[in-house]
This record gives C-alpha cells, sequence and structure tokens, in this order.
C-alpha cells in the first residue's frame, strides 16, 4: 500500500487524542482525529493534576487553558466522619482522629511545573478547546466520525471511518487509539482484561449553590478538591468546582452494592450522601442542574498496548479507578510519551513493535505506581490519611498526587506503603487488622 492519506490516523478526541495530534502536528507529522461526537460534549473527568501543566506548556495550549476561567486547584482535601481515635502506630498527626487531610500542591517543586495549581474543568469546554489547539496547529480534525473499523495490510492500515459524508476508507501508516473507555482496538483485538478486584460504579451530577466550605477547616480550601470518605467499605465522594457556583459531586463505590441495595440510582445516591449527614445537608440546599449519569466496568488492562502499526493511548490503555484523579494526565503523558517515539518511527520510517518500546516500559511503570497507591488506599485508607499527614512521607505522596510518576524510581513512600500493608494483612493482632477493606488487590504484580 502506498499513497497514504495520513501518516498517523487517531481514533478519538479526547485529551488523549487531540494530545496526540498537537504534539505531531508540532512535529510536521500529518495526522488525522476521527472523533465520533461533536464537540463540546460532557464527560467524567473533572479535576486536573498537576503533571499535566507540562505537557500543555510543550504543545503550546497552557496560556488558552489558563485564560478559558477554569477554577484553578491548589490542592486536595479528604474529609472523614471518624470519631474514633485510630492507634497511631508510630505515625504523627492521628491522635485526634482523623478528620480532615490536604495538601497544596506547592509544597513540592515538581520539574517542568512552575505554577502552584491545576485546573477544575468542564471536560466539555476544555476537551473543545485542546482539539480546536491540534486543528490550528495543522492536524485534520474531524468530529461527528466514527471509527468503525481497522484493517491491517502488509504496509499500512485502513480505517473505516463513517461520517457524515458516508462511509470512507482512509489509508494511514499507523494507527493511534485514543477512544477511551469504548476501547475501539482492543476490544477488536480481544486485548481488554477486566480488572480482577475494582469493580466500581459511579453516580454522579452538577449542583448549582452548594457551600464548598462547608465541610473544609480553611475558607482558602473552597477551591480545593474534596475527597469525602464514607462510613461505607469501598464508598467515596467527590466534590470539584466546575465554576464560581457549579460543583461536581459523584460517589464511587462497588458496583455489587448498588446492585444488592435493589435501589434506583438517585435514591442509592442520596441515601450513601446520608452516612455522612452534614454532607448530605449541604448538598440538599443546592439544585441539581444535571441529569445524574453512571460509569460502570471501568477498571481494566490491557495484554498489549503496542504491536506493529498500531498503540494504545490513555483509557484506550487501561482504567483503573479516579480515585486519584489520575486520568487525564495519565491521558496526556501517554501521548507526550507515545509522540516522541512516533516521532523517531516516522524518521526511520519503522512502524513495527520494537519502535514504540520506550513508550510502553515508560507507562508501564508509571501506571503501575498508580494501580499499586490505588489499590494500597483500598486496601488499608488509614494508611494513606497517615502517610499524607506523617511529615516523613508527605511530599513523596505528594509526588504521586502531583502524577509525577513517570522517573525511574519507585517512590519510596510506596515501597513503604507496601511493607506495611503485608504486615498488617499478615498479622491477625495488628492493631490496624480491623480496618482492612475487602478489596484485595495483588500489590506486588499488578495486571497491566
Ligand atoms: C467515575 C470517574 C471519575 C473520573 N474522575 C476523574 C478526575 O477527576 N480526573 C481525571 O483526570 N480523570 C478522571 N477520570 C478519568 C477520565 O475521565 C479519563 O481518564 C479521561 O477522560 C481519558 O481521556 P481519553 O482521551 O483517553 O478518553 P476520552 O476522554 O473518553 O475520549 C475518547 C474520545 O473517543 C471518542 N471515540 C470513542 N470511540 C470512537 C470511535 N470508534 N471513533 C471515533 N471516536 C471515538 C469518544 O467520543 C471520546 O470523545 C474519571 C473517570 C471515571 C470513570
Amino acid at each position: 500500500m502506498s499513497d497514504f492519506d495520513y501518516d498517523i490516523g487517531i481514533i478519538g478526541g479526547g485529551p488523549a487524542g487531540s494530545t496526540m495530534a498537537s504534539y505531531l502536528a508540532k512535529a510536521g507529522i500529518s495526522a488525522i482525529v476521527l472523533e465520533s461526537a461533536e464537540f463540546p460534549r460532557p464527560h467524567v473527568g473533572e479535576s486536573l493534576v498537576t503533571a499535566t501543566t507540562p505537557v500543555l506548556q510543550e504543545i503550546g495550549a497552557l496560556a488558552k487553558v489558563d485564560a478559558a476561567g477554569f477554577p484553578k486547584k491548589y490542592g486536595a482535601a479528604w474529609t472523614s466522619a471518624a470519631k474514633e481515635t485510630v492507634p497511631e502506630m508510630g505515625f504523627t498527626g492521628m491522635t485526634q482522629g482523623f478528620r480532615l487531610a490536604s495538601v497544596e500542591f506547592q509544597e513540592r517543586d515538581q520539574p517542568g511545573v512552575d505554577q502552584a495549581y491545576t485546573y477544575h474543568v468542564d471536560r466539555g469546554k476544555y476537551d473543545q478547546l485542546l482539539l480546536q489547539h491540534a486543528a490550528e496547529l495543522g492536524a485534520r480534525v474531524r468530529e461527528r466520525t466514527r471509527v468503525q473499523d481497522v484493517e491491517f495490510t502488509d504496509d499500512g492500515v485502513v480505517l473505516t471511518a463513517v461520517g457524515d459524508e458516508g462511509t470512507e476508507r482512509l489509508r494511514v501508516r499507523m494507527v493511534v487509539d485514543a477512544s477511551g473507555r469504548q476501547t475501539m482496538l482492543g476490544r477488536k483485538k480481544k486485548l481488554k482484561v477486566p480488572d480482577p478486584v475494582f469493580n466500581q460504579y459511579a453516580i454522579h451530577a452538577w449542583f448549582d449553590g452548594l457551600d464548598r466550605k462547608a465541610l473544609a477547616d480553611d475558607p482558602e480550601q473552597e477551591d480545593f478538591i474534596f475527597i469525602h470518605f464514607l462510613p461505607v467499605s469501598d464508598t467515596w465522594v467527590w466534590q470539584i468546582p466546575i465554576s464560581e457556583t457549579t460543583t461536581s459531586v459523584g460517589v464511587v463505590t462497588q458496583k455489587a452494592k448498588v446492585k444488592s441495595s435493589g435501589q434506583e440510582r438517585e435514591e442509592f445516591f442520596w441515601e450513601c450522601l446520608g452516612t455522612r449527614p452534614e454532607l448530605r445537608a449541604a448538598l440538599e440546599k443546592a439544585e441539581r442542574v444535571r441529569e445524574f449519569k453512571t460509569e460502570g466496568d471501568y477498571s481494566y488492562g490491557m495484554k498489549e498496548v503496542v504491536g506493529d502499526r498500531w498503540a494504545l493511548i490513555g483509557d484506550a490503555a487501561r482504567f483503573v479507578d479516579p480515585i486519584f484523579s489520575s486520568g487525564v494526565s495519565v491521558a496526556m503523558n501517554s501521548a507526550r510519551l507515545l509522540a516522541k517515539d512516533i516521532v523517531s518511527a516516522v524518521e526511520r520510517d519503522d512502524f513495527s513493535k520494537k519502535s514504540f518500546g520506550d513508550y510502553e516500559r515508560v507507562l508501564r511503570r508509571g501506571v503501575s505506581s498508580w494501580y499499586e497507591f490505588i489499590s494500597i488506599y483500598y486496601r488499608l485508607n488509614i494508611l494513606f490519611t497517615a502517610f499524607v499527614q506523617d511529615p516523613r512521607y508527605r511530599l513523596d505522596v505528594l509526588k504521586m498526587l502531583q502524577g509525577d510518576v513517570y522517573g525511574e524510581e519507585e517512590p519510596k513512600a510506596l515501597t513503604r506503603m507496601r511493607e506495611i500493608v503485608r504486615r498488617v494483612e499478615e498479622n491477625p493482632d495488628h492493631l490496624w487488622h480491623p480496618y482492612l477493606g475487602t478489596l484485595r488487590a495483588p500489590a506486588a504484580a499488578p495486571l497491566f
């Protein structure tokens, strides 16, 4: 096959696809983004971490994002209803019983980041801004165009795209799947493996007029993301500012809990919030301005993420659980990492699997750290709050919360947390043993 229409075909124009298109356009490589929706379209995943900042800067979109008026996110806070005193076990800050812990991004210098904040975003606006940016840099963008099939030939790839002008077959050198949780190519190639541990479920909506300081210690935290732990195992609530007056609120729980409750989603949402009466009371005073939406079956890995003439990025490659707001940052950083390999593959005209080895290695390492961090959080969440509050580990935990997970070395807090969880699991008399959660991840060998 010769006479390619484009060098690279990108399936999906979310943050992963648009970031990939921007990097390629900047490198002078011809790329097309095929996006099934018409933007702006609503999307879950509204709170960023600071690891997105260097990517936005590199593709030249940071000033536009900053000017768009998204609420600035300076930090994160976790609240709990716990009244009992948790045994300290050598950690500081837990004597009063944990009620609120918080971090600010500015506490730790992060390479490539020179602003103390990131953003909470209306994903309709954010994703549109990034996609338009890619188009302005020279990438071809086609909305309302669904990729229906991908065929691999001896020397290229044919994408069957269905759009306003009917069905078209586009010839490209390589395809990048950025189709999000639809995992277009992963499903076609039968690579998808449901996560053996996490089967979480989320119910969420937007509310106007929520007093975001209701559970804060300090009015300065008003625009932090809040994670409210509920006294129901493996269940928590996000509170994310969307504008000055609008707040996104979502309950995340195990899918089995929703099923066994036999309740409608709205009833289940309010009952969960009722386990923190002060939270429910604050939300009841606000007005819901978007329908409740649910997200299910969202934790999975892929047996492979790269191959001859193809690669998966963002949620199309893997998704675990949104507790640490890692998704958009992984989407954009996976595009950054893969773009480097693609630029050199184009130069060498070699799109074989080995050309994308660096991407695969670094992504696996970063995402494995996230996975284990999340697993440990669910297994023993008092350990997470102990580490956040203890000066010995605080900055190392913050490093992960910033999304700074692609370096060579494993964060030392993670190594230490793994050891402690193992000790607590092995010793039924350990004072923290009763606090172990039910989700038991294979912490030492996370599935990709
Ligand atoms: C409950 C929940 C809460 C979350 N909270 C957060 C959070 O607070 N912060 C955070 O960073 N992340 C969060 N996430 C994760 C975040 O939503 C994702 O990681 C992020 O959207 C991934 O970006 P992406 O570009 O890979 O995929 P997407 O943003 O999903 O984009 C994929 C695009 O591909 C298009 N598409 C799909 N199939 C095709 C096709 N065949 N042809 C053409 N186009 C196609 C879709 O229309 C879509 O626009 C959350 C996720 C869940 C489930």
